[in-house]
């Protein structure tokens, strides 16, 4: 099937590339300036949309995702103009595009929050982290508890769907405290939690103090802990583990993040954003754009492309699909590489079956729940 013979549907991700300070364990691209250019770097992004209008023939806008960096500082009024521009620029839409912005609880007045649902804004993701005061000052975010509640009681009564950061594994973090995270979060009506465990990135403040010995991190056993922990506290809250780090409420998935798992065609905008768009049956391309942000801003353009042909399709499409609770269609994958998914990997994949590491169940491969602590290994072994 050439999956470009019908409409695509297709997510966009913009990049804002600043933040207010930046966190010590954070390793994305994204810097802190004295002054953002709000106006300026609408117009950049929106002159990229106009650069790539023409791949955007026979495509259909299916969620749109504002990350960073911290997009939330951005001024709603240009926020409004890119939204605005994007969804001008695609042929069509779903009749429902989910527009999700991250947001950060230090910088969510009252103003902001109606500012970008004006804008068109439907979802928010906050980054929320923890609600322990000494944890938050330990991971050098510049909002204490009470902020994150208060900023979680605003987006709610705004935005209805919003979707909450936390972070487990920090050192000396009780089991108890985490749980107790979690049940906060959900009091306060967040629909969706992304729960990620802190890891050291080389390159970052947390990074070299690690280097130095001057930074304990936790043990396999403790993030294994925590990871089945989290789990069990998320299901008594009545959510759904549907990806290996995201839980959600009946309805509420995170529809951008479900389209990427899937291996949907998403384009990327702004400053070292990634977008990856199909050209037809086996064939793909990734690019990325200037990282940095004054070239960006000043010429645009990309830092890196690479084409994807059947083998790295057929490697995403299962490396994505097998975090996630619905797994693969390997079938609808099979034809989108334009080659079958067990080729080369025969016997891997039977041995993983029979060890019940992997299900497949019609067209559907999975690797159930209480085997994703050991996803990394089952899926390296299928290459
Ligand atoms: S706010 Fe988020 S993106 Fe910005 S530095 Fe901190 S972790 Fe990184």
């Amino acid at each position: 099937m050439d999956p470009r013979a019908s409409v695509v549907d297709t997510s966009v991700y913009v990049h804002f590339p600043w933040c207010a300070r930046k966190c010590p364990y954070c390793d994305f691209a994204t810097r802190r300036v004295e002054v953002i250019p709000h106006r300026a770097y609408a117009d950049a992004v929106l002159r990229e949309l106009a650069e790539r209008r023409h791949v955007l023939e026979g495509r259909r806008l299916f969620s749109i995702f504002l990350g960073g960096g911290t997009p939330s500082l951005w001024d709603p009024a240009e926020v409004a103009r890119v939204l605005d521009g994007i969804r001008e620029a695609f042929p069509a839409s779903v009749d429902e595009v989910e527009i999700t912005a991250e947001a950060n609880p230090n910088s969510l007045s009252t103003a902001q929050l109606r500012g970008f649902r004006e804008a068109g804004v439907n979802r928010l993701s906050v980054g929320v982290q923890s609600l322990h005061d000494a944890q938050l000052r330990f991971l050098g975010r510049l909002h204490d508890r009470t902020q994150a509640l208060d900023a979680l009681e605003g987006a709610v009564a705004t935005f209805g769907r919003v979707s909450a950061d936390l972070m487990f594994g920090l050192p000396g973090q009780q089991a108890e405290a985490w749980s107790q995270d979690v049940s906060e979060l959900l009091s306060a009506g967040v629909e969706h939690v992304s729960a990620y465990a802190l890891t050291i990135e080389p390159g970052t403040q947390f990074g070299a103090l690690h280097r130095l010995g001057k930074l304990r991190v936790a043990t396999e056993e403790d993030y294994a802990a925590m990871f089945e922990r989290t789990r069990d506290v998320m299901e008594g809250h009545g959510l759904e583990h549907y990806e290996v780090s995201n839980y959600a409420r009946p309805g509420a998935r995170a529809r951008h993040n479900e389209h990427y798992w899937r291996g949907g065609d998403y384009l990327g905008l702004g400053a070292a954003a990634v977008g990856c768009l199909s050209e037809g049956s086996g064939r793909a391309f990734r690019y990325k754009n200037e990282v940095r942000d004054e070239r960006y801003l000043a010429a645009g353009g990309e830092s890196e492309r690479e084409t994807l042909g059947p083998d790295e399709i057929l490697r995403e499409g299962l490396m994505l699909g097998l975090r996630t609770g619905d797994g693969v269609d390997v079938e609808a994958l099979s034809a989108r590489a334009g080659q079958d998914w067990r080729r080369g990997r025969e016997k891997a994949v039977d041995a993983r079956l029979t060890r019940g590491d992997l299900v497949l169940d019609g067209s559907r491969l999975r690797v159930p729940p209480e085997r994703w602590l050991w996803l990394d290994g089952i899926v390296a072994d299928l290459f």
